[in-house]
């Protein structure tokens, strides 16, 4: 790109948001402004936790920021943290953080545009005369060529009965800042049993107390093994099923197969990935919500999994005794005043201290209130079977009135259902950086004054491009 003066807005400054950054900086000359009220850059809810326990759940060979450059994260960590690194560890989510925020640094240092970090959450997008109004809760508007929503999703609360919802003893969101090293010093009970529940269980471990677990399967997150199998691809039947039924028996036989052939089922699930959207996109809408209501758990604890060491450690608190996994759901839960007791569906009383809610993030933007908006707009429209935003193949979002916003990550899992890791996101992100370019070269828009009340501050009034 030339001269030209174009702004790009990006919301959320996670991971996402942060590898969107990096990709448009390298495009060329463009305003980037990244959007979040966080203190930090580049983490997100994933890699902000300074706990070492907490470590990545993929090996450290599959975390490179730039789908082209496999190896930088593994390089990055033998420069900067240990030369000895294998690329099958796992390390601490908080050097990942370190690697994404490092990365970013670099592509501002060498990129012709600019980064701007706004602490901030945006509560209102618009789309007036070609022109993106972005509405900050500190009461400024931005105005952007172009804008893309990185702000994931949010954990879900609404299996929380409201008299726990409204106690001081409920924790809704466990990667809050410092929430997990307050915990009160009595039991505790984590509900939801993903990855989310293992990071709590490691944190959350003390001599004294007893660490409950409840989910209505019971299923918990397999394992990683030390040393990866290479991924066995899926055989045709499996890589064209058009119907859930067609893919259970596909996917059991080529599991059986690969097992037979490796010794690992772990190499059948991981073979999968390169057409996982493709087949999620030819089902119907009812094997979706079939999919979603059943099958999901099974393949995110297969899926998801843990790394060896996480598992061990789990081991550990286990075999002491401190762990006590219930399969059922919370029926009642009333805050005493002193501790929160609950009753579960298999008929168990507890009386705990806090309630830790691990359910993971539900999906449905309507719970987000930015997500909401852009919804009641017409500016988005809903994903398939009710997860994130309908999206078109590069991440633009799919609208009324076309306005020029994208998204990646969890939000298009409706379009894609694989869609919330390392490997699809750092492609979406620099595939919505060139859509984003794209756009912005083919449109003959020059920026006019909106119709911004006079009484909103502009912040930032992008200028009118010069060269192309
Ligand atoms: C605990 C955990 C561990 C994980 N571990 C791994 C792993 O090891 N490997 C892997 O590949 N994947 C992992 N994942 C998957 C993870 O989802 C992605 O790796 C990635 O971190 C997602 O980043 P994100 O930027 O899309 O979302 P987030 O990390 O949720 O970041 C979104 C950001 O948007 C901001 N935001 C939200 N709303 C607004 C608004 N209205 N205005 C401004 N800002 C807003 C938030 O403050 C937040 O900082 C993990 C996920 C979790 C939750």
């Amino acid at each position: 790109m030339g001269e030209a003066g174009w702004t790009v807005a990006v919301i959320g400054a996670g991971a996402a948001g942060a590898l969107t950054a990096a990709r448009l900086l390298d495009a060329g000359r463009l305003q980037v402004v990244l959007i979040d009220p966080g203190a930090a850059t580049a983490r997100g809810v994933a890699y902000s936790t300074p706990d070492g326990r907490h470590l990545l759940n993929v090996p450290v060979a599959g975390m490179s920021a730039l789908p082209d450059e496999p190896d930088d994260f593994v390089d990055w960590l033998h420069a900067h943290v240990d030369p000895g690194i294998k690329p099958s560890a796992f390390v601490a989510r908080a050097r990942y953080g370190d690697y994404l925020a490092d990365h970013l640094a670099a592509c501002v240092a060498r990129s012709a545009g600019s980064l701007e970090r706004v602490h901030a959450r945006v509560v209102a997008v618009g789309h007036v005369d070609g022109q993106v109004t972005l509405q900050l809760d500190s009461g400024e508007l931005l105005l952007a060529d172009a804008a893309v929503v990185a702000s994931g999703t949010a954990p879900g609360t609404a299996w929380a009965p409201p008299g726990l919802q409204a106690s001081a003893r409920f924790v809704a969101d466990p990667w809050l800042p410092d929430v997990l090293d307050n915990l009160p010093d009595s039991d505790v009970l984590l509900v939801g049993t993903g990855l989310t529940m293992v990071d709590v269980v490691l944190a959350a471990d003390r001599p004294s107390r007893s660490v409950h677990t409840v989910s209505r399967h019971g299923v918990i997150p397999a394992v990683h093994r030390s040393e990866k199998t290479p991924p066995v691809p899926p055989p045709a039947e499996l890589a064209e099923a058009d119907s859930l039924a067609v893919l259970r028996s596909a996917l059991l036989r080529h599991v059986a197969q690969t097992v037979r052939r490796t010794g690992d089922w772990r190499a059948a699930i991981d073979g999968l990935r390169p057409i996982t959207s493709q087949v999620w996109k030819r089902l119907s809408a009812s094997d979706k919500q079939e999919f979603l209501r059943g099958d999901a758990r099974t393949w995110d604890a297969h899926r998801h999994r843990m790394a060896p060491v996480t598992a061990e450690r789990l081991a550990v608190v286990r075999e002491s005794g401190r762990l006590c996994q219930h399969t059922g759901e919370v029926v009642t839960a009333e805050d005493t005043g002193h501790a929160v007791r609950v009753l579960l569906s298999d008929g168990t009383v507890m009386t705990v201290g806090a309630v830790v809610n691990c359910t993971g993030p539900v999906g449905d933007a309507k719970v987000d209130p930015l997500l909401r908006n852009l919804l009641a707009q017409g500016l988005a429209r809903s994903g398939d079977v009710g997860l994130g935003l309908e999206t078109a193949d590069d991440g633009r979002i799919l609208g009324d009135d076309n306005a020029p916003l994208w998204t990646l990550g969890a939000l298009r899992r409706g379009s894609l259902w694989e869609s919330t890791a390392m490997p699809e996101i750092r492609s979406q992100a620099a595939g919505v950086a060139r859509s984003v370019v794209a756009y912005l070269l083919s449109t003959e828009a020059r920026f006019t004054a909106p119709a911004v009340p006079a009484t909103v501050p502009v912040r930032t009034a992008p200028s009118v491009p010069t060269v192309r």
